[in-house]
């Protein structure tokens, strides 16, 4: 406690060591609980330094942590964790001719992009949680959402960063050509060292063999399997013609473990064209969805997104979200939210047309509703609920997290379900839990593709 108290006088920051404060920090947005043993709120650059000594010299943990809304305890632990969503919350420069923008951590997604409208620009990625997640999570996380598909993950739009090392030393982690790189194992200390470790790491052949063969597939591209040591392996220092090392690639997904992020550079895109229409399939089965959801993705959607009989079930009594459910005709299975975003609305009713002969030809759906306007801002509201409403379930039955965010080439996901739900019905069938309904089972919408 001494120690403690001593760290707090020290701050320019705050730092709470009460156990209301701890407690409020014990979780994220998962089922993950456990009490950190302070929580600091840190004013500079400064306190960040002053918290790595300290963590270094009291061996513990420092868990830096933005909007908190992880779903898998990635800011749960018994160190320190460092909230930099007060103090670290500033736009720092903008390059519009070289869509380039410097953030620090605690900027929130959809307040950036509130930000970069007026130059017609946008930062891609999204999440279910855009209106409070923050850039800096959105790096450790490697976030991207329902627009994966047109403008992937975080990692493919982080520039730069700076960064603490757990040795207090500040760096900057950037486009390196093989010069460069090699420039930099030369350097002395840690980040020196840092760099000469992965080039022996990734220039050992059986190292190459191994992320090659043990990796998943380049096309499974919305990922976060570990360290993202493979991109790094595809770039020119390690695989003749490759792209410009960068440690980036590396720090975009590595949940605060690897360094603490100052400052992001993120490359940003033009704004999306303005029509945006949403064709909302209703099929009988997450199967058919499935299966057509391949049709839909052969004509370049925005984003494609499932919407499952209970995710719909659990929308019926909601106040808010019963009034979003105006388009679901029947009982529908499943419903597939395909975006297309065009120039002019009749290109995507065209489009609308051709998607739905196309499914129909396959004997897959039975109602096509289009929806433009206020109308499909409606159902993304419905769509983004699901998860919450799954958890907040009235009642002791709970929705369990058990298979959180599983990426699956969408060729392979038709099977890929049918098989999992074989699984779960297996486990049903040898469960001592009696009354327990497959239903209550289905892989909710959730599963990302
Ligand atoms: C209902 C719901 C829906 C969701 N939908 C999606 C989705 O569609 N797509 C998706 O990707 N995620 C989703 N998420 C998860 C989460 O909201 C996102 O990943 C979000 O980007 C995390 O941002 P955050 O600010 O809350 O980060 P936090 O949870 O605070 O942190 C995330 C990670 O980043 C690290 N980090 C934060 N700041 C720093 C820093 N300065 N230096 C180093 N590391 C740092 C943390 O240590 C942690 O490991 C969802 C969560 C919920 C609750």
């Amino acid at each position: 406690m001494q120690h403690l108290e001593q760290l707090a006088r020290e701050l320019e920051g705050d730092l709470f060591f009460d156990h209301k404060m701890r407690v409020l920090y014990a979780t994220d947005a998962s089922a993950y609980r456990e009490l950190p043993m302070a929580v600091a709120i840190p004013r500079s650059i400064w306190d960040l330094k002053k918290l790595i000594v300290f963590a270094k010299d009291h061996k513990t943990s420092l868990i830096p942590r933005t909007a908190g809304t992880s779903l898998a305890g990635q800011v749960v632990g018994n160190g320190i964790v460092v909230d930099v969503s007060t103090h670290f919350n500033q736009i720092l420069s903008l390059d519009a001719a070289a869509k380039k923008v410097r953030v620090q951590p605690g900027v929130v997604r959809d307040e950036l992009n509130l930000f970069l409208k007026p130059h017609a620009l946008f930062f891609g990625p999204e999440t279910s949680t855009a209106n409070r997640a923050m850039i800096g999570g959105m790096v450790g996380n490697n976030s991207c959402g329902s627009n994966s598909v047109v403008y992937r993950s975080t990692r493919e739009h982080l520039l730069s960063v700076k960064a603490l090392l757990s040795d207090g030393s500040e760096v900057e982690f950037t486009d390196l050509d093989i010069d460069a790189f090699h420039t930099k194992c030369e350097l002395s200390g840690l980040e020196g060292e840092i760099y000469r470790h992965i080039r022996s790491t990734l220039s050992d052949y059986n190292t190459q063999e191994e992320i090659r063969k043990e990796f998943p597939r380049p096309s499974v591209e919305r990922r976060n399997t570990g360290y993202a040591v493979d991109v790094l392996l595809e770039t020119a220092p390690f695989t003749v013609g490759g792209p410009t090392f960068n440690f980036c690639k590396l720090i975009a997904g590595s949940e605060g473990t690897l360094a603490f992020i100052t400052e992001i550079e993120l490359n940003v895109v033009d704004l999306p064209p303005k029509e945006v229409g949403l064709l909302c399939v209703h099929f009988n089965s997450i199967d058919e969805s499935l299966r057509a959801n391949l049709i839909a993705m052969k004509h370049h959607p925005s984003a494609s997104e499932l919407i499952d009989h209970y995710i719909l079930e659990c929308t019926k009594d909601n106040i808010e979200q019963s009034k979003n459910r105006f388009f679901v005709q029947g009982d529908p299975g499943a419903i597939l939210v395909i975006e297309f975003c065009r120039a002019t609305r009749e290109e995507i009713i065209t489009l609308a047309s051709t998607v739905e002969t196309e499914m129909r030809a396959a004997g897959l759906g039975y109602h096509f509703p289009l929806l433009f306007g206020d109308d499909s801002k409606k159902i993304w509201t419905l769509r983004k609920a699901g998860l919450g409403l799954l958890s907040n379930l009235p009642g002791d039955e709970k929705a369990v997290p058990v298979i959180e965010d599983t990426a699956v080439d969408v060729q392979d996901l038709p099977a890929y379900i049918r098989d999992f739900n074989l699984i779960l019905e297996k486990f049903i069938r040898s469960s001592s839990t009696e009354n327990m309904e497959m239903e209550d089972c289905v892989v909710s919408s959730s599963a990302k593709w």
